[in-house]
């Protein structure tokens, strides 16, 4: 039985990261503010002999003895993210740095949960990791975006200086059940609006695209990731490949709701990058064969059964 942190465990894949490793037989700690997170999401491991919940921030120090920490922490949809993005930067920078700190002095193994929003708005398509991105470092998705290329920053920095076991995963737009239904994020919107018969709101023209990764997914290349010899260190891009422009979503979530919601077109949000798509083949190679099973429909499908039961 290993022992394991996950940092941000109340969040949407953090609680499905939770239930997953206390399936396989782990002993697990959840820690979390609740800043995005909730306790809904894990009430049902709560009674889990082997489940412990910590109201603990990241920004803190925290000390624990566990095999391998999952760093998770920070808020991930652009609104949340842009509330308080002083925050949002030390969230991803103090909280590397905690966790790495946490690392090396209990000699655990440490993935970060880092983002396609490495690449900002990409010239390269689609992205292999090779490519150093195209990020603006003042604008209004900069907190999020640097702040998670400087964890980066930290994680290789802490691997090579103090020879931490570290794994970064570049994570691509991930959606599924326990999405909060007020996140914000394109698919959770989308389908909330179409439930209620609302209007859809499309920001742009709906021609920027995006490739959705079904989360169960990408929790088993997280899981695969940890498990990676130690000099696979990432970064390693994680997601689904088919592409879809934000127009087709809208088009087939009312299709698959059967709703009658009209699509509304609303301000594109500034720096809002015009296209995104993983290249994948690295983690096919060092993942042992991973690719992607879930195909959008089923995912939605699954995810539209959720938000029925719970909004
Ligand atoms: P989420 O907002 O549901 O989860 C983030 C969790 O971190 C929440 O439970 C929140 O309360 C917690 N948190 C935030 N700040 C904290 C702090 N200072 N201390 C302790 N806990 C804190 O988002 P998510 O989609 O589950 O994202 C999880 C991780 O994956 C994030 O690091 C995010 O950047 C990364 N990621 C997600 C996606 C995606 O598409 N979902 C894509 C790329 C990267
Ligand atoms: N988007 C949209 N309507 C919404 C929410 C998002 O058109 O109600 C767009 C958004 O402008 C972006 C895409 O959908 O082009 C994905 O947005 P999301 O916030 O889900 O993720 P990210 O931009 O971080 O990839």
């Amino acid at each position: 039985m290993k022992r394991i942190l996950i940092t941000g465990g109340a969040g949407f894949i953090g609680s499905h990261l939770c239930e997953r490793l206390l399936n396989d037989g782990n002993d697990v700690i959840c820690l979390d503010n609740f800043f995005t997170g909730s306790k809904i999401n894990i009430v049902h491991l709560l009674d889990h002999p082997y489940f412990e919940l910590v109201r603990h921030d990241v920004t803190q120090s925290y000390y624990a003895e566990v095999d391998e920490i999952y760093n998770l922490a920070c808020p991930a949809s652009p609104i949340h993210y842009q509330y308080n993005p002083i925050k949002t930067v030390k969230t991803s920078v103090m909280g590397a740095i905690n966790m790495l700190g946490l690392a090396k002095r209990i000699k655990a193994k440490i993935l970060q949960a880092s983002t396609s929003e490495v690449y900002g708005d990409p010239a390269v398509h689609p992205q292999p990791e090779t490519y150093w991105g195209n990020v603006n470092p003042v604008g209004k998705r900069s907190c999020y975006d640097e702040g998670k290329r400087c964890a980066e920053t930290l994680f290789t920095d802490y691997n090579i200086q103090n020879q931490v076991k570290i794994k970064i995963l570049r994570i691509f737009n991930t959606y599924g059940p326990k999405m909060h239904p007020n996140d914000g994020r394109v698919v959770s919107n989308f389908i909330v609006q179409a439930l209620k018969n609302q209007d859809i709101t499309i920001y742009g023209n709906g021609s920027q695209t995006r490739s959705f990764q079904y989360v169960d997914d990408l929790i088993d290349g997280m899981i695969r990731m940890m498990k990676t010899p130690d000099e696979v260190t990432g970064p390693v891009n994680i997601g689904n490949p088919q592409e879809f422009t934000i127009l087709e979503l809208a088009e087939k979530i009312i299709e698959l709701t059967d709703s009658r919601s009209k699509i509304v077109y609303e301000t594109l949000p500034e720096d809002d990058p015009i296209q995104r798509k993983p290249d994948i083949t690295l983690a096919h190679e060092v993942l042992n064969g991973w690719s992607p099973k879930v195909e959008l429909e089923e995912g939605l499908k699954s995810t539209i059964t959720y938000f029925t039961e719970t909004i």
